[in-house]
């Protein structure tokens, strides 16, 4: 693939009036970029503003409030740039839908002003895995990548301040919904799977339709890379026939599959050649990671990366914390942090990749799961479930007498407790929630930290 040639700045008014909507990371990184290329810029938060990003403010000089919205302040801009987290029903964006004002992402601007090539990965679950393993990756083969989107710094500063070629960038439903012109040379949606439900008037269609957004503006040029067996994905092709070129991943060969295993052997076909690994070298474990393996293996092809660059990398990486993250070993029994898993699905493929006897930690705050998607192998793995949270009754409902073991606890250290008497010799200990965290913890950041202070305490 060539580089792009670099884009035509717009024409704009030396007037034209920016407001930025929360003074996060995506929100300041966006307020610099536009007070480098020289706009009337304004920055809004409603609640209270970091110190790290208030200094940032200070240092370039840019108009802000926190605490409020003066709409007279808000609604004179030309254009918004809103950060992911409002969402449309918050009276401010109404008033701004109103008045007719366009409302971009950060990603969205900040994509005017770079000629980087662009990866972008969306999905329901593995976005950050996979975003963190391509830009291993690529950083190995020596380019010049930033990793940004819902990682790191926000992709807008990382222009403003340190233009990279390369960018792989995690994209959520929520930054693609303010994403019009952006187009991605790559891009990758991992899978559909029900989550943020709320967000989109409880319609899974409104949920699909945001992920297909990172196809928007792909010509022939560009690639579209994804899991051929899923259903939401597969249907949408179906669809809407897309104008990039198709890479689809499966585990196994089927017709028109880009990746595959085949013989215990990876196998990857793209226009650069071919890409072939042993299957069991690959650092990442379970069949969601071989998924994600396949994904950036491609987009590492695609940019013509080598093969023996390729593998070493794929099995050098090491893992990304509170993902299927091992802890220790304490008298025989291994202890795991998912504690990412913050829906069904992900829990599902925690499950399917536990060899050992499982005492599964789960519970917090419910999004509305179903626990028919992990029943079976609920029953197949698990020697006991401890249900960590504020209110259980959900889970007794659906897992009382299904397995003969079941604790409560109220606390991550109460949790691993009645683990460690559980567990037997050769058995794993398991923190994969299904749930958010709030009841109990900061984030499931939080969570996953005090489960491994509690394991390392034993
Ligand atoms: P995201 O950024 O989309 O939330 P993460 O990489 O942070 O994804 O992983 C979130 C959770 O989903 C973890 O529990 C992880 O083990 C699991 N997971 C990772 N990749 C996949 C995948 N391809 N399919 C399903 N679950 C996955």
């Amino acid at each position: 693939m060539k580089k792009k040639s670099m884009k035509k700045k717009k024409n704009i008014p030396p007037d034209f009036r920016i407001a930025v909507l929360g003074a996060g990371e995506s929100g300041v990184g966006a307020a610099v970029l536009a007070k480098k290329q020289g706009f009337d810029i304004f920055v809004s938060d409603f609640s209270e503003i970091k110190e790290k990003y208030k200094k940032t403010l200070k240092k370039y000089a840019i108009t802000h409030e926190e605490n409020r919205h003066t709409e007279d302040l808000i609604l004179n801009a030309d254009e918004i740039i809103k950060s992911p987290g409002i969402p449309d029903k918050s009276p401010i964006i109404k008033k701004i839908k109103e008045k007719k004002i366009p409302i971009i992402s950060e990603i969205e601007f900040a994509g005017r002003y770079t000629k980087a090539k662009t990866i972008c990965i969306t999905g329901s679950n593995g976005k950050t895995t996979t975003t963190m393993l391509t830009c291993h990756i690529l950083r190995k083969a020596g380019l010049n990548v930033g990793m940004t989107g819902n990682i790191g710094n926000s992709f807008a500063l990382q222009v403003a301040e340190n233009d990279c070629d390369y960018y792989v960038i995690e994209l959520s439903s929520f930054q693609l919904d303010d994403m019009y012109n952006f187009k991605a040379d790559i891009a990758v949606i991992l899978n559909i799977t029900p989550d943020h439900l709320d967000r989109y008037n409880y319609k899974m269609q409104n949920y699909i339709d945001s992920k297909l957004r990172i196809l928007q503006n792909q010509t022939e040029k560009d690639a579209f890379i994804y899991w051929n067996e899923d259903p939401h994905i597969t249907s949408e092709i179906a669809k809407r026939k897309p104008a990039a070129a198709l890479y689809p991943f499966a585990a196994t060969k089927a017709e028109n599959v880009k990746a595959y295993v085949e013989n215990n052997q990876i196998i990857i076909e793209t226009p650069n050649g071919s890409f072939t690994m042993e299957e069991e070298q690959i650092a990442l474990t379970g069949q969601h990671n071989l998924y994600n393996s396949l994904a950036s293996g491609i987009a590492a092809k695609l940019l013509d990366i080598k093969n023996d660059k390729i593998r070493k990398s794929l099995s050098d990486f090491k893992g990304v914390e509170h993902r299927l993250e091992k802890v220790a070993r304490v008298k025989g029994v291994e202890y795991i942090n998912d504690s990412k898993a913050t829906n069904v699905n992900s829990c599902w493929y925690a499950l399917q990749s536990m060899k050992m006897p499982t005492i599964l930690i789960l519970g917090g705050t419910d999004k509305g799961n179903d626990y028919r998607e992990i029943e079976t192998l609920v029953k197949k793995k698990c020697r006991a479930l401890i249900f960590l949270g504020t209110d259980n009754t959900k889970l007794h409902e659906f897992f009382d007498g299904k397995i003969s073991t079941i604790r409560d606890a109220r606390s991550m250290q109460e949790a691993v407790k009645q683990a460690y008497e559980i567990a037997e010799l050769g058995d794993t200990v398991l923190l994969s929630p299904c749930c958010a965290s709030f009841d109990l913890f900061q984030n499931y950041e939080d969570r996953g930290k005090q489960f491994k202070e509690c394991v390392r305490h034993l």
